[in-house]
């Protein structure tokens, strides 16, 4: 029997640590983050937190996201679920831990993709720490449908020319290199086949950062601020012929690379939010234990008790599903699979993922009342970013459609459903014929 629900007890030593550490030495930035955001701020934060990296670096925990195969440490999803779900709570766990978004994707795909000479030059120094990295894919014109992208790139002697319109390259305006999807092949060619990926230094003549653009999550955004979302101009940038991850085997498999970096990125995601959604439920907890009204503490009115019962089931829910994905994962891994054979799975979490943790803080924000509503407390702001969950890396209405024809293939029409009872009633009696005289079909 291989139903395991237990961490073993080595690794559980190694989360004890990290969540000691999360909760006294990371929360703690938080309530400084308005400060962080100047020059001077930076600097401070980075004093801070360079020795705090250097901690996790001691314990073997950082950059945890790649197999050894492709110079991680080789945790697997799973034990890396496990750690996300503590990293997750805050903002700044990731990143202290070398694991952060688009990092920990672009690494990955630079991994299964690029050729040594590219892993040598950007995943190392990304794996470092020493670079940060952008993901620029999607446009203002195409999004959840990749085919409709326009920037193009192409070639010139030995240097491709890029050139296209991209929004919201998260990190793009702090980055060291972008990874470009631009269109190589001609009208005739399979979009599936058109797209290539490119690394191109964010200095590079012809990239033109216009702003980051602001949201819901950091409306006062200022561009050059990490976590902005940046829109950019691709003019006649020029790379040379190698840029393409890949080299040129890389030529048309833009889409095959993307598919092979989202989807350890939404999973990611999915095991971050877990952290999220724990955390606006112990709030909504302590407080259901502390406010008095209407004749008692909120935790005694059976609403709030409801809220707290649904918040515990969704999360749990999540919590397996989400592991159960990354099992799944671990296994193609170890069987020298793709995981796009776990699509169902990190499809399921990727939307439902995002529902719970858009649930679970909703509803801590509605026990609070006005305070809920404040900035006093971070529900408001975990509110503001848990709403782009449900549209980052794919719109909830996407991964369902994925979901749904897959799970339609084990399935076949019938003209008459196979469940209707008069037609199985008519069977049964056949079957049982010797021993039913008189029963009428
Ligand atoms: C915070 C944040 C960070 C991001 N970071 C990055 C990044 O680093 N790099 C990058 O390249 N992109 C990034 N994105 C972009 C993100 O991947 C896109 O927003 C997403 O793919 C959806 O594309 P779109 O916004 O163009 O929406 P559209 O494609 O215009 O879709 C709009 C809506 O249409 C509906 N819809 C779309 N397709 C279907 C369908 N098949 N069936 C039913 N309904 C459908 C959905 O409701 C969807 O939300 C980021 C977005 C956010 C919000």
């Amino acid at each position: 029997m291989g139903w395991d629900f237990e961490t073993e007890p080595e690794f559980q030593k190694k989360l004890d640590w990290m969540e000691t550490f999360v909760r006294e030495e990371i929360f703690p930035l938080e309530t400084l983050a308005e400060h962080w955001r100047s020059d001077a701020g930076r600097a401070q934060f980075k004093s801070i937190t360079d020795p705090m990296k250097e901690e996790v670096k001691k314990k073997g925990l950082w950059a945890a996201h790649l197999p050894p195969d492709m110079g991680g440490l080789g945790f697997g999803q799973v034990k890396l679920g496990l750690m996300h779900e503590i990293l997750g709570q805050t903002p700044y766990g990731p990143s202290i831990f070398g694991n952060n978004a688009p990092d920990s994707g672009n690494a990955e795909l630079i991994a299964v993709g690029g050729t040594e000479q590219q892993k040598k030059d950007w995943m190392e120094p990304l794996l470092a720490g020493k670079y940060r990295s952008c993901f620029s894919m999607t446009e203002p014109g195409a999004g959840a449908d990749p085919t409709l992208l326009t920037t193009n790139a192409m070639l010139d002697g030995d240097e491709w020319v890029i050139n296209g319109h991209k929004w919201f390259s998260s990190n793009a305006s702090v980055s060291d290199f972008l990874l470009v999807m631009a269109r190589t092949g001609d009208a005739d060619t399979s979009a599936y086949k058109a797209f290539s990926m490119f690394i191109v230094p964010t200095k590079t003549k012809g990239v033109n950062i216009l702003r980051d653009v602001p949201t819901m999550g950091e409306p006062d955004h200022k561009t050059g601020e990490p976590g902005g979302h940046a829109e950019i101009i691709y003019d006649n940038v020029r790379v040379p012929f190698d840029a393409i991850v890949g080299g040129k085997d890389g030529i048309g498999q833009g889409f095959a690379l993307a598919q092979k970096r989202l989807g350890p990125g939404r999973i990611h995601h999915a095991m971050r939010w877990l952290g999220q959604s724990r955390r606006a439920f112990d709030i909504m907890c302590e407080r259901s234990l502390s406010r008095y009204t209407h004749g008692s503490i909120l935790a005694e009115k059976q609403m709030i008790q409801d809220y707290i019962a649904e918040s515990y089931a969704e999360r749990q829910a999540a919590r397996l599903l989400t592991l159960q994905a990354a099992w799944k994962m671990d296994q193609l891994h170890a069987a020298g699979k793709h995981y796009s054979d776990a699509r169902v799975e990190i499809g399921v979490i990727k939307f439902w993922g995002a529902k719970v943790l858009y649930n679970v803080i909703d509803r801590a924000i509605q026990v609070h009342g006005s305070l809920g509503y404040t900035t006093d407390l971070p529900l408001e702001s975990m509110y503001r970013h848990a709403r782009a969950a449900r549209i980052y890396d794919g719109p909830d209405e996407v991964h369902k459609v994925t979901v749904a024809r897959q799970v339609l293939k084990d399935y076949r029409p019938h003209e008459v459903p196979s469940e209707h009872v008069p037609t199985r009633r008519r069977a049964a009696i056949e079957k049982f014929a010797e021993y039913l005289e008189g029963v009428d079909g």
